[in-house]
């Protein structure tokens, strides 16, 4: 015979069991700057945004919500659209720092709209669409990139750095480890494309990365001009 007492118990486990396993969001996040010159540098080139060329810096790709186990969640909520008018103060910044690139020209917002529909509404628990967009300004403020690279005598000259000197620059210049990315040139070199580094969930801080992605480079790596 069971009591009442135990059969309570048995509840409370139940419930608190069952809080405990709702599924995390995602554990961190990847933001990811693009180097233009690379992504323009290839069969398949680019197009300038009709604000004009960008600046000669990396720019935005995204701020990527993923898991520990290297998976991620993606386009989380499709009753949260994109909305221009959530950040429209933010406009000219984003042309500056998140250009687009792809062809078609355009003016960022077909980028900025993919960006949140994929990534963004799996963050929205943490940062509605106007602090997600405002977290990736800041964190670029955070990791200046070129900076970090060109004091160490690493500059988008067209000439070939080694991966290691590319991430000890960037490791000594923000403090944490970068992942990686790389395409080929027209000519089959291998280059500079993205550059991935880890956030905390609350998007403000730099942490470690907890997993990298996968994907290789060549150990001699090209450093576009832009
Ligand atoms: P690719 O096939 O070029 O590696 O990635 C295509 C797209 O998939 C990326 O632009 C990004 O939207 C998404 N993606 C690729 N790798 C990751 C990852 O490790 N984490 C997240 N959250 N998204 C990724
Ligand atoms: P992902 O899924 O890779 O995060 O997003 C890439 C998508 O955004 C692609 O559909 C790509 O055409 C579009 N896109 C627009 N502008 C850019 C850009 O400047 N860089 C990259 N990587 N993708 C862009």
């Amino acid at each position: 015979m069971e009591s009442k007492g135990s059969n309570l118990i048995k509840l409370l486990l139940l419930v608190n069991f069952s809080v405990l396993c709702v599924a995390q969001d995602f554990d961190f996040f990847y933001f990811v700057q693009q180097w233009p010159g690379s992504y323009c540098d290839t069969d398949k080139s680019c197009c300038y945004p009709t604000t004009g060329k960008p600046d000669a810096d990396f720019g935005i790709h995204g701020l990527w919500p993923n898991y520990n186990t290297g998976s991620y969640p993606s386009n989380c909520d499709s009753s949260n659209p994109f909305k221009q008018s959530q950040i429209s103060d933010l406009t000219s910044s984003l042309q500056r720092e998140w250009p687009t690139l792809a062809c078609p020209s355009g003016n960022g917002i077909q980028f900025w709209t993919h960006e949140w529909e994929k990534h963004g509404t799996c963050s929205e628990s943490n940062l509605n669409q106007h602090a997600y967009f405002a977290a990736g300004l800041s964190l670029k403020q955070k990791a200046n990139l070129l900076q970090s690279l060109t004091s160490a005598g690493i500059q988008p000259d067209g000439q070939f750095y080694s991966l290691s000197s590319i991430k000890g620059a960037i490791k000594d210049g923000t403090g944490f480890t970068p992942y990686i990315e790389c395409n080929v040139d027209s000519s089959g070199n291998s280059q500079l494309y993205q550059v991935y580094l880890c956030v905390d969930t609350s998007g403000s801080d730099f942490i470690e990365c907890p997993v990298f992605p996968h994907g290789k480079c060549g150990s001699s790596i090209e450093f576009p001009t832009f």
